[in-house]
């Protein structure tokens, strides 16, 4: 089976000249979905991952399997507003203007393992937030996990140094 005969491309989505990469087909079949999961629990096997924290909203879809099959808790990365409790923020630049994610203050404990999850990488904007957020509560970040990296984006740029591992590349 080839994960790539799953992921959609929407050309022209969400605005012209941008070709969006949905993973809706992937998750939509069950043997597709377990074997990408099963890939990213493989690539986490040995790291004595303690969290899984995952950006809203498809970071969730890819994470929280991952994190009841290794065996450990999920953290919900979201934007503000959306959490009940106490949080963390963190704002960011985006192509146009800037964005905010937010962490439950007491999501990750000092010391903590974590492996991020997302279904996509392309500026590494995200990602380096979500970093960023485990690590004001200091947490260690001990690998990032996605299903698509965009490879024209070099979202790795923005995370040097942090351990990637991507199913798929575009
Ligand atoms: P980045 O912050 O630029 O790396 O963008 C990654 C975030 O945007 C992820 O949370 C993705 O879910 C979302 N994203 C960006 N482009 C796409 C796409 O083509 N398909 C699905 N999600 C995307």
């Amino acid at each position: 089976m080839n994960l790539e005969d799953y992921i959609a491309s929407i050309p022209d989505y969400p605005e012209e000249g941008v070709t969006f990469r949905d993973i809706s087909p992937l998750m939509a079949d069950g043997k597709a979905y377990r074997k990408a999961v099963n890939e990213i629990v493989d690539y986490a096997d040995k790291k004595q991952i303690d969290m899984v924290v995952g950006p809203e909203a498809r970071g969730f879809i890819v994470g929280c399997p991952v994190a009841y099959e290794i065996g450990v808790g999920f953290a919900p990365v979201r934007k503000p507003g959306k959490l009940p409790r106490k949080t963390i923020e963190v704002t960011y630049d985006k192509e146009y203007g800037k964005d905010t994610l937010t962490l439950h203050e007491d999501a990750i404990q000092p010391g903590q393992r974590v492996l991020i999850c997302d279904d996509l990488l392309a500026t590494g904007g995200t990602v380096k937030a979500t970093i960023d957020l485990v690590e004001k509560l200091g947490g260690i970040v001990v690998g990032c996990a996605f299903l698509i990296e965009l490879l024209d984006l070099h979202g790795r740029d923005k995370i040097n140094g942090y351990e990637i591992r991507t199913l798929l590349d575009y």
